[in-house]
């Protein structure tokens, strides 16, 4: 809360105690231990409440719950004529949603029922001469008010601390986006600035790797590996940068899905070939979607790749799509290494990668693709058994689809 308004409350609220000590009491004048007893609770309430702001932490609110509910049942048995002290009792929880601490909202309204129960006891029992008689004249109309007001109040309590809540997550959801928005950029220009001296680089390597080099035969061998190191660090740059690429240059258009799927298996035959994968097509003819033919190209890519990257030696990975409705819904199947739950739950992470020689850009790039144009992604997996991987896209719809 706002300190100028904590304050405002703060001294509305030692208005009133002041009130309740000096108009009309009837303890007032002489030496009244209970009026001392009374005047000391409210000077240590005050200054709780005063000094709160400095102490902002859980313990200084539980005393302060704790102080307003001794202060409070205080008044009501010092005064037991004043029947309006009752409804300060059933608003004690109330104190605590000032806080916006749940906890704290939980145990002021377990520690007022338990006081509750107490006073009501008392009365029942020990109240002989009758002081409450209010109270005991309809004492099931009380508790029932009571049940009522702290009912009234938890609902109070949980749909506002929802509403601030969901706020709260779409307030830091814009920061994160915007942070990643600005790191993006700088990264992509960063990549960009890299990228061409690293190609030198590559280049004198490959030129001293010949055979008829005169470089020294163990030193030549290095450079296969020096050349395996830049041509990763050539891949994360191009990963990072086709996500920075502004979007107007990436036209929609509507896209056939069968053709785009078995161009990307010819591409990555040879890929699976290195260790015997073969890619089992079996895509219906009238899926078209509405995307960019080259960002749908670059996420299949992306998963077909993982999934021959997870396959077993020999092992197929098969590729199917079909028509469902207002959808086309594509599955990469594979039955390799699988993942648990806990390695699914990360999955479009940046650099989350459980391979030695992985980026960890792939599924970002994916679930950013996906993102853009309405189509959903779902891992279904399990450890040593393999995983299914349904992409949903919305057929045909390029109207729908707004790009920014
Ligand atoms: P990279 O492939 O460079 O590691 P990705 O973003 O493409 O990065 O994938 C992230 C991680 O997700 C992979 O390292 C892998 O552990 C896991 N993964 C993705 N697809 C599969 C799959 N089909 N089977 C098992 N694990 C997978
Ligand atoms: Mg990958």
């Amino acid at each position: 809360m706002n300190k100028k308004l904590y304050y405002a409350v703060v001294l509305i609220w030692t208005a009133v105690m002041i009130m309740g000590l000096l108009l009309d009491n009837p303890r007032l004048g002489g030496f009244d231990l209970g009026y001392i007893l009374h005047s000391v609770l409210a000077i240590i309430l005050f200054t709780c409440l005063w000094l709160y702001p400095k102490y902002r932490n859980h313990s200084f609110r539980i005393v302060i719950i704790i102080m307003a509910s001794t202060f409070l049942y205080t008044v009501f048995f010092l005064y037991p004529g004043a029947w309006s002290t009752f409804i300060f009792l059933c608003l004690i929880p109330a104190i605590s949603i000032l806080f916006f601490d749940s906890k704290l909202f939980h145990f002021s309204l377990i520690l007022n029922a338990l006081l509750i129960i107490g006073t009501f006891s008392y009365i029942i029992g020990m109240d002989q001469s009758n002081q409450f008689s209010h109270i005991k004249g309809d004492l099931a109309g009380d508790a029932v008010n009571f049940i009522g007001s702290q009912v009234i109040i938890y609902l109070i309590y949980h749909v506002s601390y929802e509403r601030i809540k969901k706020q709260q997550l779409y307030y830091e959801q814009l920061q994160h986006s915007e942070r990643l928005k600005t790191t993006g950029q700088l990264a992509a220009a960063v990549a960009h600035e890299i990228r061409n001296p690293l190609t030198v680089v590559k280049g004198f390597l490959q030129l001293y790797s010949e055979k008829d080099c005169p470089v020294n035969k163990d030193i030549r061998e290095t450079f296969t590996l020096m050349i395996d190191e830049l041509n990763t660090a050539e891949e994360v740059i191009s990963q990072f940068l086709t996500i920075a690429k502004p979007d107007k240059d990436k036209k929609l258009e509507i896209v056939n899905v069968h053709n785009v799927l078995q161009s990307v298996t010819d591409l990555l035959k040879s890929y699976g070939l290195l260790r015997d994968n073969k890619i089992d097509l079996q895509v219906d003819e009238d899926c078209y979607i509405c995307a960019n033919n080259i960002e749908y190209k670059q996420l299949m890519i992306n998963i077909i790749k993982n999934a021959l990257e997870a396959s077993k030696i020999g092992d197929s990975v098969i590729v199917k799509a079909k028509s469902k409705n207002q959808f086309v819904e594509m599955k990469v199947i594979d039955y390799g290494d699988g993942m648990s739950e806990e390695e699914i739950k990360p999955l479009g992470t940046p650099f989350y990668s459980l391979k030695s020689n992985g980026t960890g850009l792939g599924l970002m790039i994916c679930y950013h693709i996906i993102e853009k144009y309405n189509g959903s992604i779902d891992f279904q997996s399990s450890k040593g058994q393999g995983t299914t991987v349904t992409i949903c896209f919305p057929s045909k719809n390029c109207e729908l689809i707004q790009i920014d």
